[in-house]
C-alpha cells in the first residue's frame, strides 16, 4: 500500500516532479506540499477580458489576445540582444520587446495564439509591451483554465509557468482534504474570513475578482496574526527565564559621564534610563536601540556596559566589521583608560597566539569588556560572567557562550541591539508594537545638517574643485564606488581604477588611499587609523566604510553611481560625514543616463536627512518583502501583507491578538493550539534564536 501523503510531504514525491525539479523548486522556497500551496501568484492574467489592440490606451495595463505574426532577435547596443515579437488581432498590430532573452523567440513562433499582458507604451507610433507576461494558448491550457483569472507565479530556471500552474492545480485537488484551518474560529467569524481551503483555492484559481480579493484578505490577516502572536509569545516567553538583577549605577558610570568633554544629550539620557531600568527588573533585557547615524549610540552602549561591569559582570560589544570593531576599541579605550577597566579587541585577524591569550583571560573573568566582530561567537570564546551583550548594527543573530564555568547558568544575559537603520515607524508601532524599543531622536548639539546635492556629469570638474579646496583647508573626504573592480561590458566606475586616475590626476597633491573588502583585515585597520589620524586626506572606497565609521574631520562624501545603492545604504554612507561641528556635504554623482525610478529615489534621498522618512519611503517603494532594517533586526518579514496598504487590518488584527493572548497567554487552549503549532513551525528559527 502507498504511504499516505500529507502537506509536509516533500514535493519530490508529487506526480510529475521528481528530484531534479524538486531541487529547482527549492530555490523558490518550495520544499513540501504546504510550501507549494503557499507559493502565491505574483499576479493574475484576466483571460476573460482581452483588449482589442486598436483600443489600447497608452500607459495603462492591458491584456491582448492575438496571433504571433513575426518573431526574431537581433543584437542591440552593448552586449544585450533584443527580441522582438509582433502580435496581431483583427484590428491592429502590437510589438513585444525583450532584452537579452534569446529563448523567447524560440518559444514564440509565428502562427501561435498567445495572451500577453503589460503596460502599453508607444514606439514608432505603434503600441508596444516591454517584457510582458505571456501565455501560449494551447488546447490544454484553454481547457484547464479558460474563462477565469489565471495565476502567474514567480519562477526560477527549470520551472515553467505552465508546468507550475498545472502542478499547483492538481496538488490543490489532491490535498484538498488535508488543508485544515488553524486560525481560531472566533477570529474568522468576526472578520468574515474565508476558511483556509477556500482561500487557497481562490488565491490560485479564483472564480472572480471578488473572491480573489477576499482570499487575499484572509492571507494578509493570517500573516499579520501570526507575526503579532509570535511577538506576543516571545515576550511572555522572556518573562519565564530570569535575568541578572542589577542595582543602582555606581562609581564607574558616574566617573565616565563626569569625565566627558561634553554632556549627554537628553535623548541619550532617556534611553540610558530605559536600559538601566530594564536591567534592574531581574528579567533579561532584550532591547532595540534605534538612533540615527551620529546620534551617539556607542557611548550609550559603553555606559550600559560599565553599569554591568561595576557590579562584577562582563560585557561584550559586537560590531559587524573589523574596521568598526577596531574603531570602537580605540575610542572606548580612550574613555575608560582612567577607570582601570580591562578591555580587549578580538577580530578575525587577531593573530592566533594573541587570540589564545585573550580567550584564556576572558575565560578567567579577567577581561571586563570584550569588543569584537563575529569572532566573538567562536567556540573558544567563553565569558563566564557575561552580563550584557551589545550588538551594534547587527546583521545576524548568534549566541555568545558563557561556558560551564558560569556562575549564573540559569539566567540569561541582557541583550542590547543597536541600529541606525530605523524600522519604519508605521511598522514598529503597529506590527512589532510590543518590542522593547528605545529611540535616540536627537543629535548632539552643534551638528549642522549635511547638504546633499546631485552632480551632473558636466559638473564633475567643479565638484572636484570644491573638494580640493576643502581638503586644502584641512578637511577630509570619502569617495565611494559601488564595485571594487571594473567588469567588462559594464559601464560602472570602480574604486580600484578610479583610485589610479584620481590619485594621479585631480587629487595628486593629496594623500589618497584605497579601501575595499578585499584588502587584508590588518591593512584595512591601518588605513582607517591613518585616516582617523588625518594622515590620509581622501579615502577612495567601496561600502566597507558604510557602517559606523566615525571621523569628525571628514566633511565630504562623494558617491558615484548612487543608483546602485538602496536608500538605507545611501543613508549610512551619508552618515559618515556631518559628525562634527563643520558643515558637511554629500555629492551624488549621476551618470549620463539614470532610470527614472532610480532618479526619483536619489532625488528623494537628497531632499531629506531624516532616517525615518527614508525608511517609510523605502517601505513604500519596495513593498513589504524586503523592508529596510527588518531583516537586520532578526524580525520576521512579510510576503502577502503590506503594512502600509493594510494599515487598517493591521490595527484590527493587533487588537484581536492582544485579546487572544490576554485570555490565553500561551495559546495552549484547545481552540488556539492549532494556531500555536502553526506559528512554531513557521518561525522555527526565530524561536531558536530567542531561546539562545
Ligand atoms: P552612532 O550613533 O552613529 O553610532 P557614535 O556613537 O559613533 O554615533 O557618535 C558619533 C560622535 O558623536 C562620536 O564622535 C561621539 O563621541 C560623539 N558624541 C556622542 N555623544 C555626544 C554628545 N552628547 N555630545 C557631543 N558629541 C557626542
Ligand atoms: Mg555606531
Amino acid at each position: 500500500m502507498q504511504k499516505k501523503l500529507d502537506l509536509s510531504t516533500n514535493v519530490q514525491f508529487l506526480h510529475g516532479v521528481g528530484p531534479v525539479r524538486a531541487r529547482s523548486l527549492s530555490r523558490l522556497g518550495i520544499n513540501c506540499v504546504d510550501d507549494l500551496l503557499m507559493h502565491f501568484p505574483r499576479t493574475w492574467l484576466d483571460r476573460s477580458s482581452a483588449t482589442p489592440i486598436s483600443e489600447l490606451v497608452v500607459d495603462s495595463n492591458a491584456t491582448v489576445c492575438g496571433e504571433v505574426l513575426t518573431s526574431g532577435g537581433r543584437s542591440g547596443r552593448g552586449r544585450k540582444s533584443i527580441q522582438s515579437v509582433t502580435i496581431g488581432d483583427r484590428g491592429g498590430v502590437l510589438t513585444c520587446t525583450w532584452f537579452g532573452q534569446p529563448y523567447i523567440t524560440k518559444q514564440l513562433q509565428t502562427g501561435m495564439k498567445i495572451l500577453v499582458s503589460g503596460k502599453v507604451q508607444l514606439h514608432n507610433s505603434r503600441p508596444q509591451f516591454v517584457h510582458p507576461d505571456f501565455e501560449v494558448l494551447t488546447s490544454e491550457s484553454t481547457k484547464l483554465h479558460s474563462g477565469r483569472l489565471v495565476p502567474v507565479y514567480p519562477l526560477t530556471s527549470g520551472i515553467g509557468q505552465h508546468w507550475l500552474r498545472g502542478l499547483t492545480y492538481r496538488t490543490l485537488e489532491q490535498f484538498s482534504n488535508e488543508i485544515t484551518e488553524f486560525l481560531p474560529g472566533s477570529l474568522l467569524r468576526k472578520h468574515k474570513l474565508q476558511n483556509r481551503r477556500a482561500a487557497l483555492q481562490n488565491m490560485h484559481f479564483p472564480e472572480d475578482e471578488a473572491s480573489r480579493t477576499e482570499a487575499q484578505k484572509r492571507f494578509i490577516y493570517e500573516e499579520i496574526a501570526m507575526i503579532q502572536a509570535l511577538m506576543g509569545l516571545r515576550k511572555s516567553g522572556h518573562t519565564t527565564n530570569s535575568g541578572i538583577k542589577l542595582h543602582k549605577p555606581g562609581d564607574l558610570t558616574t566617573r565616565l559621564v563626569n569625565g566627558l568633554p561634553f554632556q549627554l544629550t537628553s535623548a541619550q539620557r532617556k534611553v540610558l534610563g530605559d536600559i538601566l531600568r530594564d536591567m534592574r527588573t531581574g528579567l533579561p533585557m532584550h532591547r532595540l536601540l534605534q538612533g540615527d547615524v551620529g546620534s551617539g549610540k556607542t557611548l550609550v552602549a559603553l555606559l550600559a556596559a560599565l553599569f554591568v561591569i561595576e557590579q562584577g559582570w562582563q560585557a561584550t560589544i559586537m560590531a559587524p566589521t573589523e574596521v568598526l570593531a577596531r574603531q570602537h576599541g580605540e575610542s572606548i579605550l580612550k574613555l575608560i583608560e582612567p577607570l582601570g577597566i580591562s578591555m580587549e579587541v578580538l577580530t578575525g585577524s587577531t593573530p592566533s597566539a594573541q587570540r589564545r591569550k585573550i580567550t584564556a583571560s576572558a575565560g578567567n573573568g579577567e577581561i571586563d569588556l570584550l569588543v569584537g566582530t563575529h569572532a566573538l561567537l567562536g567556540d573558544d570564546v567563553c565569558l563566564p560572567n557575561l552580563g550584557l551583550a551589545v550588538v551594534d548594527e547587527q546583521h545576524r543573530f548568534g549566541v555568545i557562550q558563557r561556558g560551564n564555568a558560569s556562575k549564573v547558568e540559569s539566567s540569561t544575559p541582557h541583550v542590547l541591539v543597536m541600529s541606525a537603520t530605523p524600522i519604519p515607524r508605521s511598522l514598529s508601532l503597529t506590527l512589532y508594537g510590543d518590542l522593547d524599543l528605545s529611540l535616540i531622536d536627537e543629535l548632539p548639539p552643534g551638528r549642522k545638517p549635511v547638504q546633499t546635492d546631485l552632480i551632473q556629469p558636466a559638473q564633475l570638474d567643479s565638484m572636484h574643485g570644491l573638494v580640493c579646496n576643502r581638503v586644502k583647508n584641512g578637511q577630509q573626504a570619502y569617495v565611494i564606488y559601488p564595485v571594487i573592480e571594473e567588469t567588462e561590458g559594464q559601464d560602472i566606475k570602480s574604486a580600484t581604477e578610479e583610485f589610479e586616475k584620481l590619485s594621479q590626476g585631480v587629487f595628486s597633491d593629496f594623500n589618497v588611499a584605497l579601501l575595499h573588502g578585499r584588502i587584508k583585515g590588518s591593512d584595512k585597520a591601518e588605513i582607517m587609523s591613518r585616516f582617523a589620524a588625518g594622515e590620509i586626506d581622501i579615502l577612495i572606497a567601496t561600502t566597507v566604510i558604510e557602517v559606523g565609521v566615525d571621523v569628525a574631520n571628514s566633511t565630504t562624501m562623494v558617491i558615484h553611481h548612487p543608483e546602485r545603492f538602496g536608500l538605507a545604504q545611501l543613508h549610512q554612507l551619508r552618515g559618515r560625514v556631518g559628525r562634527g561641528e563643520l558643515q558637511s556635504w554629500c555629492h551624488l554623482v549621476l551618470d549620463k543616463w539614470v532610470a527614472p525610478e532610480s532618479f526619483e529615489r536619489i532625488r528623494f534621498f537628497a531632499s531629506t536627512n531624516d532616517g525615518f522618512k527614508l525608511a517609510e519611503e523605502d517601505l513604500r517603494r519596495r513593498g513589504p518583502g524586503d523592508i529596510m532594517g527588518v531583516r537586520q533586526h532578526g524580525l520576521p518579514t512579510f510576503s502577502v501583507a503590506n503594512p502600509i496598504r493594510d494599515a487598517e487590518l493591521v490595527k484590527l488584527c493587533s487588537q484581536d491578538i492582544k485579546e487572544l493572548l490576554d485570555a490565553d497567554p500561551r495559546l495552549s487552549s484547545e481552540y488556539n493550539r492549532a494556531f500555536k503549532n502553526r506559528i512554531e513551525s513557521s518561525f522555527k528559527q526565530l524561536f531558536i534564536h530567542s531561546a539562545g
